[in-house]
């Protein structure tokens, strides 16, 4: 980076705040990230995290645009409607910032195969909105001790919460949910208000992952109603029978 760089260039907005400087931006420009959902966590995620100039960015969805995505996912537009997101996601993030390396998976997300997503990054941002794929994500960070930012949300509520090695897991919190008997948001709606918050914390998150800082919810569930504008943070235990107990 130049000094025109630091003062007027793309990143001299986030530079100058003290908590990132031109060290921080610089740890910001080498950082590797998987972002697995390409939906509405997605598109706030890898919409952010492209903007400030990640170095590296994976987005893994198997999806098609569909024209309901369209009312709270960023990434896309009338005329992607029936095209893979991710790859219309592609267009979109490098014309935003032709900086970052963006990389794409179209596939569905597995036990068998969830090293597409944690191979070769730093961190992941969970942007899924299922539990099982969820569940083999959190562990496999665990095992290749990689912060993994979970976040869900549906109707007017969400959550956000840190996993790291040595902290509490998202099987701890959330192991006895079952795909099958989640309501989905054809059912629920969603607003897109909650994504746009939840998404953001995500990215306020790994930017501390970048910069090497302490993530602010290890063991910490945040969980947000802007139906009742409640914002509140509950003290989450790991559980001796997790999967994942070697690990907390
Ligand atoms: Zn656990």
């Amino acid at each position: 980076m130049n000094e025109k760089d630091l003062t007027t260039g793309r990143y001299s907005r986030f530079i100058v705040l003290p908590s990132i400087g031109v060290e921080g931006m610089k740890k910001i420009r080498r950082a590797r990230v998987s972002i697995v959902g390409a939906g509405g966590l997605g598109s706030v995620t890898a919409t952010q995290l492209t903007a400030l100039g990640v170095g590296y960015l994976r987005l893994i969805d198997k999806d098609v645009v569909e024209l309901s995505n369209l009312q709270r996912q960023m990434l896309y537009r009338e005329k992607d409607v029936g095209k893979s997101k991710v790859q219309a996601a592609k267009k979109f993030l490098e014309y935003l910032n032709p900086d970052v390396e963006i990389k794409i998976i179209q596939e569905e997300i597995t036990t068998k195969n969830v090293e597409l997503v944690t191979d070769n990054v730093d961190f992941v941002i969970d942007a899924l909105d299922r539990f099982t794929p969820r569940f083999a994500i959190n562990k496999k960070c665990l095992e290749k001790d990689l912060p993994f930012l979970f976040g869900a949300v549906s109707g007017l509520t969400g959550n956000a919460m840190t996993v790291v090695r040595g902290s509490t897991c998202i099987e701890c919190l959330f192991g006895h949910v079952d795909d099958k008997t989640l309501p989905v948001s054809s059912i629920t709606g969603i607003h897109p208000s909650i994504i746009q918050l939840i998404g953001s914390l995500q990215v306020a998150e790994a930017t501390r992952v970048m910069l090497k800082e302490e993530p602010l919810l290890i063991n910490s569930l945040l969980f947000i109603d802007i139906g009742s504008m409640l914002f509140e943070t509950l003290n989450i235990k790991s559980k001796s029978n997790c999967s994942n107990v070697k690990y907390h």
